[in-house]
């Protein structure tokens, strides 16, 4: 699937399942990770790859781009307020000492649009976790 940007507010929809959120080794830094999850809307199988260049930081999108607030991302449990100690990483903490981030991917059939959110990277001396908190449908509201 495509790596979309978009720069609309959004509303989270669906949760989508997945066989498995975390995913651990140096393989992750080698070849990356894939996520494979079904399209709700027309079934398609899509996959995103998560390496470690992947993503932006997650308190951007209510910081700079004003996407979503951060009292959605805490609701829905995207993410978690950093305790003190982690605050250089981030105001948001999804796996333990790593930055919290997001990407935004379109359906490879239609035009659903997604919102990944996920960790990456050595958490602890050589634990190289990738961890996802979610994965969800989104929509877009127009504003104009
Ligand atoms: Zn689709």
């Amino acid at each position: 699937m495509k790596k979309i940007d978009i720069n609309n507010p959004i509303i989270l929809k669906n949760k989508i399942a997945l066989s498995t959120n975390i995913f651990e080794g140096s393989t992750i830094y080698e070849y990356g990770v894939e996520v494979k999850f079904k399209c709700p809307i027309c079934q398609t199988n899509n996959n995103v790859i998560i390496d470690d260049n992947t993503g932006n930081l997650l308190e951007d999108l209510y910081i700079r781009k004003k996407l979503i607030t951060k009292k959605e991302i805490l609701k829905n449990n995207i993410a978690k307020e950093s305790p003190h100690i982690y605050r250089h990483l981030g105001e948001l903490m999804i796996f333990q000492n790593l930055s919290a981030l997001y990407l935004f991917s379109k359906c490879n059939n239609c035009e659903a649009k997604f919102m990944t959110s996920f960790s990456f990277g050595e958490s602890q001396p050589s634990r190289n976790v990738c961890y996802i908190s979610g994965v969800w449908l989104i929509d877009e509201i127009n504003t104009v």
